[in-house]
């Protein structure tokens, strides 16, 4: 693949020489942040970030602004509400001087219905989407309007109007709610706000959220379908999606007891639910028998290369896995199961599986535990095969050593995905590909087996290169970004490296790389567990996320645009790997 190569080379070459110091020719003044010149946004404050030549002054609206070694130029804009307008001029010592005009129009936060009239306005309104409720669920609904009128719902049931101290100020807020009986009997019905002021008039409103009433369906069956269904822990969305609780595979029967927006609830065990995505199950005919099974004998076994934990079931049922340490092992409670097992058999071939029992924790929680030899768990995965549940438990490697390993190296981003930007135009997704690649040949001279999840600036998304991943049977995952921060943040005020994990047992991994990248020199953002990135999702292999160093940050982009800078943090990375390996079960 050396055309390739060269293609990413030359392309990284064009970056650096293009987002880098320009110090010849005329004044010059490029903004990146805002992205256009009028801005509209409720934020209070909003970063900009440009450049400029790196001898140039700057001024915003008057006040001088520093400019960095790279030409970076970068801070905060306060907004009043209404139109704010910024005048950027960059100027030479020979007098040539270039002007920007942003305008950022801050629009008015949300306000107390008046007065004077007598309406609800459509303004915080739940239900806010279309909801499936059973016997039992609490019904919460909200409206804004008027304020201090008499408030109800569903034809008479009261509304309270909150205090504005509840409500960040705003008077009006009406809320409500209903815990749904065996007589409701809703279909796709949506809410009515009825507002009554002192004389008898009124106003009505009805909600965008729709609700149905779901037990005369009891009980809905689905199928999960789809490479890589999960389980949503709740209802809440960050930039990477709601917090995960499972990856499961298709062909899991599970019991929907609800619905909210294009979510469905499933009902686990006693008190335990999940989410699912509406396109990751297919519903059942109407009769489908909800999922149960008593559970069958075992078998553990080894082949060499991990043990294997069978466990015979007459159908797909959900889990959640978790693990714990000291002693260490893993956990899997299996809903809908009841015991019903009369022996395992634990075959002398089985190296990593010292021991495994089992408890019936609810009525219809049964929960296997197997207890593991080594301190360090390596990676393990929950499969059927038919519907034999199937736990398979990696073993550590054979040599606690770099060259005994497959390395996966994930550079962050690429193709149409960029990733973040820095202040001089540098894009994310080429400087991970670039320290990546360094990652790979330091790997390799270590004597590793690397597997790269790209090699070029081409597009492929997080669940293919985390298929290719585990289908690759590698040992260890690295994923190599650079950070940023949010829109409202000051860019000068946060830098610094970091790494991330999912799961408890992965953490040793991520304290280690982090432990080894101080050496840089660089400030230390800090070690962050529970981090909901895809790539550190699976239990399959311990997975580390390092963020190089925030390219929002002039200081830390000109580092990150440097190659020896990239080639020392991928140094440290792979130092940071090795002790793991070399430290992790002694
Ligand atoms: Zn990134």
């Amino acid at each position: 693949m050396v055309s390739t190569t060269l293609a990413t080379g030359l392309l990284l070459f064009g970056v650096l020489l293009t987002g880098g110091a320009r110090s010849e020719g005329p004044v010059f003044l490029r903004m990146v942040i805002p992205e256009s010149d009028t801005v509209e946004t409720a934020l209070s404050r909003h970063r900009f970030a440009g450049s400029t030549n790196p001898e140039a002054s700057v001024r915003l609206n008057g006040r001088a602004l520093r400019v960095y070694p790279t030409g970076a130029i970068a801070g905060v804009m306060e907004l009043d509400v209404g139109e704010n307008v910024f005048v950027f001029t960059a100027a030479l010592g020979d007098g040539d001087t270039v002007r920007k005009t942003l305008t950022l129009l801050r629009t008015r936060p949300l306000e107390s219905t008046g007065r004077d009239s007598l309406l609800v306005d459509d303004a915080l309104m739940k239900p806010a989407e279309n909801l499936w409720l059973r016997t039992g669920d609490v019904l919460e609904v909200q409206c804004k309007g008027t304020p201090g009128m008499r408030a109800t719902f569903m034809g008479g049931r009261p509304l309270r109007e909150l205090s504005p101290t509840e409500t960040g100020g705003i008077e009006g807020v009406y809320r409500g709610i209903k815990i749904i009986g065996l007589d409701d009997s809703l279909v796709s019905a949506p809410i009515v706000f009825v507002l009554e002021d002192s004389l008898g008039r009124t106003a009505t409103r009805a909600s965008q959220g729709r609700v149905t009433t779901v037990d005369r369906l009891l009980p809905i069956v689905g199928l999960t379908r789809g490479e890589r269904p999960f389980f949503n822990a709740g209802l809440g969305t960050d930039r990477l999606g709601g917090a995960k609780l499972e990856f499961l595979v298709p062909g899991i029967r599970l019991l929907i007891t609800g619905k909210a927006g294009d979510q469905y609830r499933v009902e686990l065990g006693e008190g335990m639910e999940a989410w699912i995505p509406e396109q990751m199950v297919r519903l059942e005919p109407e009769g489908t028998p909800p999922p149960f099974s008593l559970t069958g004998s075992w078998v553990v076994s080894g082949n060499g290369r991990y043990d294997l934990v069978e466990v015979a079931l007459e159908q797909k049922l959900p889990w959640i896995s978790r693990q714990k340490s000291k002693p260490s092992r893993i956990e899997i409670d299996l809903y809908g199961a009841v015991s019903n097992t009369t022996w395992i058999t634990h075959v002398g071939t089985a190296r990593e599986v010292r021991s495994v029992h089992y408890d019936q924790v609810g009525s219809r929680t049964f929960r296997i535990t197997i207890e593991l030899t080594h301190p360090q768990i390596w990676g393990y995965a929950v499969r059927y095969r038919g519907t034999t549940l199937e736990i398979s438990v990696r073993y550590p490697p054979k040599e606690p050593a770099l060259s005994s390993l497959t390395v996966a190296v994930d550079a962050g981003h690429g193709g149409s995905n960029e990733g973040a930007m820095g202040s001089t135009g540098a894009l994310e997704k080429d400087i991970n590909l670039a320290t990546a690649q360094h990652l790979r040949r330091i790997l390799e001279d270590r004597g590793a087996r690397v597997l790269m999840t790209r090699i070029d600036d081409r597009f492929s998304s997080n669940t293919d290169r985390l298929q290719r991943v585990i289908a690759a049977d590698v040992d260890l995952l690295v994923s190599v970004h650079a950070n940023s921060i949010g829109m409202a943040s000051d860019p000068e005020a946060v830098r610094g490296v970091s790494t991330y994990y999912r799961h408890p047992c992965y953490r040793e991994l991520a304290v280690t790389v982090l432990d080894e990248l101080r050496a840089t020199g660089l400030r230390t953002f800090g070690s962050v567990g529970g981090f909901n990135f895809l790539l550190n999702a699976p239990t399959e292999l311990p997975t580390v996320l390092v963020e190089q160093a925030f390219i929002s940050n002039p200081d830390d982009e000109e580092l990150l645009l440097d190659d020896e800078f990239r080639r020392e943090i991928a140094e440290r990375i792979a130092d940071g790997l090795e002790r793991f390996v070399e430290s992790s079960n002694d």
